[in-house]
C-alpha cells in the first residue's frame, strides 16, 4: 500500500521578512506522535511558510492538509485550503489549534466561513490526529464513511449537522510523543531565522475569562521528563546558528520545582556556548520566579503578569492575581539584582474605568516595576469573554485591526489577518480607550525601552509619578517642533484609522493597490514600536530638546541635573539610522554622574561631579547586535529595529559605559 501523503504546517505571514517566527513544534508534536503510531503507512512532511506550501502542493498535492490555526494565521488557512481543494479536490483538509469557539454556534461559524476544510481537531492536537487517522485507514479514505459517527477529539459537519463527539481525554504521561528536536523532523528550520521553541509543561490551572489556556487545558498541567527537556535544550543549542533567542511555549515556566533544573541548564549552556542570550518566557506567578530568575540572570526578563490590580476586574475576569506583597518583593529583588522586573496590563477589560487604569499604572511605577507592558483587550477565540453573554453582560463593544506584519500576497491570493479589539465597554467609551494609546507607547519608549529611564527615575524620586510627566508630555505635543508633532499628530490618527468595523472591510481596505503597497512597504506594524523607531531614527535631538524643556517645566529649579539626564540619553545609543557600526567610541562629560547612578541601580545617590565616560561597545555585544541585525533585515530600517527590539536583550542595544580617567583615548571621536 502506497503511503498516506501528510503536510502538516504552522503556517506565518513571512511576507515582510522573518525574524520573529518560531519553530512550528506545535505540528512537530503532532507529526512526530502520528509517525510512532503509523509508522511507514504515512509520510509526513512538516512545513512552515505559505510559499513551500503552496509550491508543494502545485508540485504533489498530499492525501492530506493539516493546518495549526491561531488567530495570526486563520484566514491565511482558509485560503490555502480553499486553494487546495481547488487544486486537489481529493485532498482532506484537517484545522487544529485553540482558534475556535467551543460551542455547537461556535462550530457551524467557524465550518461556514471555512467550507474547504473537512474536520477540526479540538485541544490537543496528538490524540485527536490519530484518531482521525486511524479512521481514515479503518474507511480506506471514503469521506462519507468517515463522517458516518463521530471521531474523539474531532469535529466536522455531516449533512449540515455538526458532529463533536467526545472531547478527547488530556494526553496523561506527554512522553508519549517523541521529541520533534530529538527526532530530527524540526532539522530543517535551523536553515531559517525561526526562533527555537520548547515545551517543558502544557496547560494551565487557572481560568481567566480573556484567555483560551486554562478552558482548553482543563486545568491539568503535565510535565515533559526533564532528562528530555535538558536532552532537548543541548541540541537546540547545537544547532542553533541564525539567532540567540530562545522562547519557552510554557504557560508558567516555573510552576514545578524542578524547574530549577531547567534553569541551571540553560544557565550551563549560556556560560560555554553563549546560547541562549535572551530567552522568551511566561513565568509561573510564584515566588520561586525569584530564584529561576536569579539562576539564568541577564537573559530572562521577569515578568510577573496581573493584567489589572483592580479587584472588581479581577472579578470579572475570573482571575486570581499573585499575592502583592509578594510581587513587591519579587520586584524588589530583582531590582536590586540589576534585572529587569516586569508585568502586563490590560486596557478596557471588564469593569475596567479610565481612573482605575490610570491608578493601576501609577501603582506600579510606584511599585518600581521596570517594565510596564501594557495591551488592548482582546476577544480571542477560544476564550470566554467572546461569548455572547459575556459581551452583553460588560456591553463590549469591539473592532478589528490588522495583525502585525500578518498579511501578504501568495500566489493568486491576497491573505489578511485581523484582531477583534474592544473599543468601549460599560465601563469605559471609546474616547478613554484612545486617551490610553500614546500613553502605553510612552510607557514602552521612554521606560521600558530605557530611552529615558534615569530621567524617569529622577522625577519620580522627585514626586512626580512617570505617568503623569507622560501624560504631560502627550498633552503638550503642540510645543515641540514640528518633526516632533508631527509624530504625535500621526500616531493620534493612525491609533483612530486603524480599526475597521468588521474583518471584511478591513481586507478590503487593504486589498486596494495603493494601501497594499504602502503595508508592503513596512508602514503599517505595532505602534508602540513603529513610533518609538520614527522619533529615534527621525528627530531624536528635537525629542531630546523637547523632553528635557518639559522636565524643567514641570520641576523647576533642576536645570543641571535634568539637563545631564538628557545628555545621556542623548547619547547611550548608538546612531542607528545611516550605515549601522557599532565599532565607534565616545567620550561624553558629565556635571552628574548618571553613568555611575545607573550603573549603582539608582540605589546609589545620583553624585555632583565633574566626570567623563567612554561609551563604546564590548566585542560580544557587538556579535548579539550583528546576529539581530542580519535575522531582522529588512529595507525599511524602522521595521528591523522595531521587529529586532520585540524580544531582544534591550540593554543589548546601548553603548557599555567606562570613565575616562585623564588620559587621551586611542579612537575617540
Ligand atoms: S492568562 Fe495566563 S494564567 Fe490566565 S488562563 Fe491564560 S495562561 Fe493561564
Amino acid at each position: 500500500m502506497a503511503k498516506l501523503k501528510i503536510y502538516l504546517a504552522d503556517l506565518v505571514h513571512n511576507y515582510l521578512g522573518g525574524g520573529s517566527y518560531m519553530f512550528p513544534l506545535n505540528v512537530g508534536f503532532v507529526a512526530s506522535y502520528a509517525k510512532k503510531i503509523f509508522g511507514n503507512d504515512v509520510a509526513i512532511e512538516v512545513i512552515k511558510y505559505p510559499d513551500h506550501l503552496i509550491n508543494k502542493i502545485k508540485e504533489s498535492p498530499p492525501d492530506l492538509l493539516g493546518l495549526s490555526n491561531y488567530s495570526w494565521n486563520a484566514h491565511l488557512n482558509n485560503k490555502v485550503a480553499q486553494f487546495t481543494k481547488s487544486f486537489s479536490p481529493k485532498t482532506f483538509i484537517v484545522l487544529g489549534g485553540p482558534n475556535i469557539n467551543q460551542s455547537e454556534d461556535g462550530f457551524k461559524a467557524f465550518f461556514k466561513e471555512n467550507q474547504a476544510v473537512d474536520f477540526y481537531v479540538i485541544n490537543e492536537g496528538e490524540l485527536g490526529f490519530a484518531n482521525l487517522l486511524r479512521r481514515y485507514f479503518d474507511k480506506n479514505a471514503q469521506i462519507g464513511k468517515i463522517k458516518e459517527s463521530f471521531v474523539e477529539g474531532c469535529i466536522f459537519i455531516n449533512e449540515e449537522q455538526i458532529i463533536a463527539g467526545e472531547k478527547a481525554e488530556r494526553i496523561n504521561n506527554l512522553n508519549i510523543i517523541p521529541s520533534p528536536y530529538l527526532s530530527g523532523i524540526l532539522d530543517q528550520f535551523f536553515e531559517y531565522d525561526l526562533i527555537p521553541i520548547i515545551e517543558t509543561n502544557r496547560g494551565c490551572p487557572f481560568s481567566c475569562t480573556y484567555c483560551a489556556q486554562g478552558f482548553v487545558s482543563q486545568h491539568k498541567v503535565k510535565l515533559f521528563d526533564i532528562e528530555r527537556v535538558q536532552e532537548e535544550l543541548d541540541y537546540i543549542t547545537f544547532h542553533v546558528t541564525k539567532t540567540n533567542l530562545l522562547c519557552f511555549a510554557d504557560a508558567n515556566f516555573g510552576i514545578v520545582p524542578r524547574d530549577i533544573k531547567i534553569a541551571k541548564k540553560i544557565k550551563s549552556l549560556q556560560m560555554w556556548k553563549g546560547y541562549p542570550r535572551r530567552c522568551i518566557i511566561n513565568w509561573v506567578k510564584t515566588r520561586q520566579s525569584i530564584t529561576l530568575s536569579e539562576i539564568i540572570g541577564e537573559a530572562a526578563y521577569l515578568v510577573s503578569s496581573l493584567q489589572s490590580v483592580d479587584p472588581d476586574v479581577l472579578r470579572n475576569i475570573k482571575r486570581n492575581n499573585i499575592d502583592y506583597n509578594h510581587f513587591k518583593e519579587i520586584i524588589a529583588h530583582v531590582n536590586k539584582a540589576g534585572g529587569v522586573s516586569g508585568t502586563e496590563i490590560i486596557l478596557a477589560l471588564p469593569g475596567e474605568t479610565k481612573e482605575s487604569h490610570l491608578a493601576s499604572l501609577r501603582k506600579l511605577f510606584d511599585w518600581n516595576v521596570s517594565y510596564i507592558i501594557c495591551y488592548n483587550c482582546l476577544l480571542i477565540n477560544g476564550s470566554e469573554l467572546t461569548l455572547p453573554e459575556q459581551r452583553l453582560k460588560y456591553d463590549l463593544k469591539t473592532k478589528f485591526r490588522l495583525i502585525d506584519s500578518s498579511f501578504g500576497q501568495y500566489g493568486d491570493f491576497f491573505s489578511f489577518e485581523s484582531e477583534e479589539g474592544v473599543r468601549s465597554s460599560s465601563t469605559m467609551s471609546e474616547e478613554e480607550i484612545l486617551f490610553f494609546r500614546p500613553v502605553h507607547w510612552l510607557i514602552q519608549f521612554l521606560w521600558n525601552y530605557r530611552c529615558y529611564f534615569p530621567l524617569l527615575k529622577y522625577l519620580h524620586i522627585q514626586g512626580l509619578n512617570p505617568v503623569d510627566f507622560i501624560v504631560s508630555v502627550i498633552e503638550n505635543a503642540a510645543k515641540a517642533e514640528a518633526s516632533v508633532k508631527t509624530i504625535f499628530q500621526d500616531f493620534k490618527e493612525e491609533s483612530i484609522n486603524e480599526w475597521f468595523t468588521t474583518a471584511e472591510n478591513l481586507r478590503d481596505y487593504y486589498e486596494k493597490p495603493d494601501n497594499f503597497e504602502f503595508i508592503r512597504r513596512g508602514g503599517l506594524g505595532k505602534m508602540n514600536g513603529k513610533y518609538t523607531w520614527r522619533v529615534i531614527l527621525e528627530c531624536k535631538e528635537n525629542f531630546d530638546k523637547y523632553i528635557g524643556n518639559l522636565a524643567k517645566d514641570m520641576l523647576p529649579g533642576h536645570d543641571i541635573i535634568l539637563d545631564n539626564l538628557v545628555r545621556f540619553s542623548m547619547n547611550a545609543l548608538p546612531d542607528l539610522s545611516g550605515k549601522i557600526d557599532f565599532k565607534g567610541i565616545k567620550l561624553v562629560d558629565f556635571q552628574y554622574d548618571v553613568p555611575g547612578w545607573q550603573t549603582g541601580k539608582f540605589i546609589v545617590p545620583l553624585m555632583k561631579r565633574d566626570v567623563s565616560y567612554l561609551f563604546y561597545f564590548t566585542d560580544e555585544k557587538k556579535d548579539a547586535l550583528n546576529t539581530l541585525i542580519n535575522q531582522y533585515k529588512h529595507a525599511n530600517r524602522n521595521v528591523t529595529m522595531r521587529k529586532m527590539t520585540e524580544h531582544m536583550r534591550i540593554t543589548d542595544l546601548y553603548y557599555d559605559m567606562e570613565e575616562a580617567k585623564d588620559k587621551p583615548v586611542k579612537g575617540v571621536k
